[in-house]
């Protein structure tokens, strides 16, 4: 009974001081980075940001694989885990946080007009557009999980009117919780941001097609900090064009890095950020060795992936 650390994001957590953290939570328990050469039967539990080629084929006895981050539609589509093998997230507060704040700080930017008057006085024009007010500005936020629910909360304690949408029904006090997918365009006829947190599953990819884009308010704003295939890229372009929105935020992508040729990057209406919105994973670690602890007592796994789902 062994862990595997692998994690190959430069620039990103390092291997070597996620095991300097764990080793203390774990003691007596072999920890192993990026391979467990003459170990894979050991090799219980591997945490991991994705699925590296061949890797979980070499790992005989694996239980579980702790996903180190929060979407796990990559591991999940790998068609080469096997079934009876569990997946873990992790929900620490730090990204939920950053994502809560980068959804803020591109809505202030619009409503303060602050890209039109840094351009103005770059040019010496002194031109006043009065702010959007608060109340008179609808949030719609899909998704009210984890980070959608934080992200609901953080707008609706600023004096924003937030709806919030999931897949079943939610309370949450100051928001108008809608449920299911015939009441998404309720939500986007009356969102003048329309912010995504979702996951990536069968029900959600392509989910903004034309159809759907058709729904949204002419001057409101889609972010999307959720996953990239919850758009239909080619219909955000046609739905820009046509006016169906006025502007969209994007943080994460079909393909990534975008590549250089994307008609995203140079599009007028669009902001490209380089999937960074939630970023740190501070306060997770302790999750990561209590799972390990509770694969080996058969206790129930924290922050365990519905595979049915696909969340
Ligand atoms: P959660 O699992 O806590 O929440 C997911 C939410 O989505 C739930 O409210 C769920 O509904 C809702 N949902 C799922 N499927 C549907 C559907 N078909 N229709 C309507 N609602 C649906 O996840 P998190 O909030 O922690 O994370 C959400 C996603 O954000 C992650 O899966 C990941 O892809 C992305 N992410 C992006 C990051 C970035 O840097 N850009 C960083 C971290 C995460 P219900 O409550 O009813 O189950």
């Amino acid at each position: 009974m062994s862990l595997l650390i692998d994690i190959r994001e430069p620039g990103w957590l390092r291997e070597q001081d996620l095991r300097e953290t764990l080793s203390p939570l774990l003691p007596g328990v072999s920890i192993y980075c990026e391979n467990a050469e003459g170990h894979e039967a050991e090799i219980t539990m591997l945490a991991t940001v994705k699925l590296y080629p061949g890797v979980v084929g070499g790992l005989p006895n694996l239980k579980l694989v702790q996903k180190l981050g929060a979407g796990v539609d990559g591991i999940l589509k790998d068609s080469t885990l096997p079934e009876n093998v569990r997946v873990c997230r992790l929900k620490p507060d730090a990204p939920a946080e950053e994502i809560a704040e980068y959804c803020l700080a591109y809505v202030l930017q619009t409503q303060r007009n602050i890209r039109f008057h840094a351009d103005n006085a770059s040019q010496g024009i002194w031109h006043q557009v009065p702010p959007k007010k608060r109340a008179r500005t609808t949030i719609g936020i899909l998704g009210l999980g984890h980070i959608g629910g934080r992200t609901a909360r953080t707008f609706a304690s600023l004096g924003f009117p937030v709806m919030g949408w999931s897949r079943t029904q939610k309370q949450i006090d100051g928001i108008t919780c809608l449920a299911g997918i015939e009441l998404l365009p309720t939500l986007l006829k009356k969102s003048d941001y329309v912010i995504s947190i979702l996951p990536s599953t069968p029900e959600t990819r392509h989910l903004f097609d034309i159809g759907m884009f058709e729904h949204m308010r002419s001057g409101a704003v889609l972010v999307n900090a959720g996953r990239g295939d919850l758009i239909d890229e080619q219909a955000l372009l046609l739905a820009l064009d046509r006016g169906n929105l006025a502007g969209a935020v994007l943080d994460v992508f079909v393909s990534e890095p975008l590549p250089g040729e994307h008609p995203f990057w140079t599009h007028p209406k669009i902001t490209v950020t380089p999937h960074v919105s939630g970023w740190h994973l501070d306060g997770a670690f302790e999750d990561i060795a209590e799972n390990y602890r509770r694969l080996h007592s058969g206790a129930p796994l924290l922050h365990q992936v519905d595979r049915q789902a696909g969340y």
